[in-house]
């Protein structure tokens, strides 16, 4: 999940720092670096070797890779019913016919919709909420696309609304906001059985467990 946007101060100093950092080493490289360093996953000695072979093979990793950013960056839509990424809009899962119209599975990201896609055990639509609640980051109900599944929540023909939010404190938190605000409609809401660490995501788990979470799960 990305952090709370910094406050305008944060920014400025981060955004000084980063100008005065690329004014001392003054190069294209630097800048390169930096970008790929802002990537989950890489840290600074990622992204320098990153950065190197991206320049030293030019024709077969740097051109391609440009090519793939920016053709992903002009067709790559967000979903506005599910908040899927897809290149139809809206996306294929929303569209498809052969998808169960009475199930909604409600997840914290579009990692968790894919992972749950991969494991092949899910056949109803997805909601994403593009987050968690947390007073510490001050992510409130707002923030979230919450209204959006409450309207989902009410159309004919939905009957139930999985919460497969994860079951770290955020999640658990938003699993029971979300079931407070659905309590007034005609659905039955349930909540994926996390046989998971505390702290697991979706997406790290192997697919015969994401089927057991989901087949244990349970009406709240
Ligand atoms: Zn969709």
């Amino acid at each position: 999940m990305d952090g709370p946007i910094k406050s305008g101060h944060d920014g400025m100093r981060e955004a000084a720092l980063q100008l005065a950092q690329s004014a001392m080493a003054g190069s294209e490289i630097d800048a390169l670096i930096q970008c790929l360093a802002r990537l989950p996953g890489l840290g600074p000695r990622s992204a320098r070797r990153a950065a190197l072979q991206l320049l030293k093979r030019r024709e077969a990793l740097l051109e391609p890779l440009l090519r793939t950013l920016q053709a992903a960056s002009e067709a790559v839509r967000v979903c506005p019913i599910c908040g899927n990424l897809d290149t139809r809009s809206p996306c294929a899962i929303c569209t498809d016919p052969a998808r169960d119209p009475t199930l909604l599975c409600v997840v914290e990201d579009v990692a968790d919709l894919w992972a749950l896609e991969r494991s092949h055990v899910f056949k109803g639509r997805y909601h994403v909420l593009g987050g968690l609640l947390s007073a510490l980051d001050g992510v409130g109900p707002d923030d979230l696309s919450i209204a959006s599944l409450l309207r989902r929540a009410g159309e004919p023909g939905v009957k139930e609304i999985i919460l497969a939010t994860s079951a770290t404190v955020e999640g658990q938190t938003t699993a029971h906001y979300l079931m407070d605000r659905l309590s007034g409609l005609p659905v039955t809401v349930s909540r994926l059985a996390h046989g998971v660490p505390i702290g697991g995501e979706l997406d790290y788990l192997d697919d015969g467990t994401l089927a057991a979470a989901l087949k244990a799960r349970r009406p709240l």
